[in-house]
């Protein structure tokens, strides 16, 4: 089965007016890619950038959504105002969001649940602690986060859905996941979610997280389970992340 690769800039809460647009001018100036391209900057930028991309092939991509519709929840910012803004993915469960901010496995369930219904697709992720890895439990914990989503939407949601494994120990440490390390883990996910539905398995995209760089990506995207990847700080710097790009093909 060919999946597309996904190649997708995480640039959490970095930039201003002026770096955006330098950014963006860099990865305007890219070739086409067989790969899908995706950055997804701040929300207050979300607007200018989804302009600057309208006649590139670069989608767009938001950090985070709220789990409520709408209503009286201050400083929230609902799935379907994204989809106001052309954004097609949603960054959920990303691990600083898990860890720094408290979202339980249910509350990120419950956010793809609003993406999902506002018509956006969750790039859900998944991922170990240090401490969990040494204690061999990455499966489990990649597996619970993953059950909570089934529990509340059923595996078909996964039809429409992305899945990163960003495995805490190597965000923004520079200590990247070998690629074996990652196809052995893409490899269970995906079996993990075999014994639901074979051809959800079979199709879902699950990108690789965690101190990506120009010079490990093609190593990583030669593993047959990996289908992109998902890169925080090489995505602000232009002509690293074309280089990530090209080596995804
Ligand atoms: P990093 O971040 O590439 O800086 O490790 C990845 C992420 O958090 O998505």
């Amino acid at each position: 089965m060919i999946r597309q690769k996904i190649v997708a800039g995480n640039w959490k809460m970095n930039g201003s007016k002026a770096s955006i647009d330098s950014l963006l001018s860099g990865l305007c100036a890219m070739k086409s890619s067989n790969s899908e391209v995706v950055v997804s900057p701040s929300f207050p930028y979300l607007s200018e950038v989804s302009t600057a991309l309208a006649d590139s092939d670069i989608v767009l991509a938001a950090q985070n959504a709220s789990h409520e519709e709408k209503g009286a929840y201050t400083g929230e910012v609902s799935a379907l105002m994204l989809s106001d803004f052309g954004v097609k993915y949603v960054l959920l469960g990303h691990s600083e969001r898990r860890s720094l901010y408290s979202e339980s496995d249910q509350v990120v369930a419950l956010k793809a649940k609003a993406v999902l219904e506002a018509g956006l697709t969750p790039m859900l992720c998944v991922g170990e602690t240090l401490e969990e890895r040494e204690l061999n439990q990455t499966l489990v914990v990649c597996e619970r986060q993953i059950q909570a989503v089934i529990d509340l939407l059923g595996v078909d949601a996964f039809s429409r859905m992305v899945i990163a494994y960003e495995p805490v120990w190597a965000i923004g440490t520079g200590l990247s996941a070998s690629s074996e390390q990652a196809q052995e883990v893409h490899q269970s996910i995906r079996a993990f979610l075999a014994q639901h539905s074979e051809s959800i398995a079979e199709k879902i995209q699950i990108l690789y997280g965690g101190s990506v760089k120009a010079s490990t990506s093609a190593a990583l995207f030669e593993m047959p389970d990996v289908d992109g990847a998902l890169v925080g700080g090489a995505s602000l710097d232009a002509k690293e992340f074309i280089e990530i790009v090209k080596a995804a093909g």
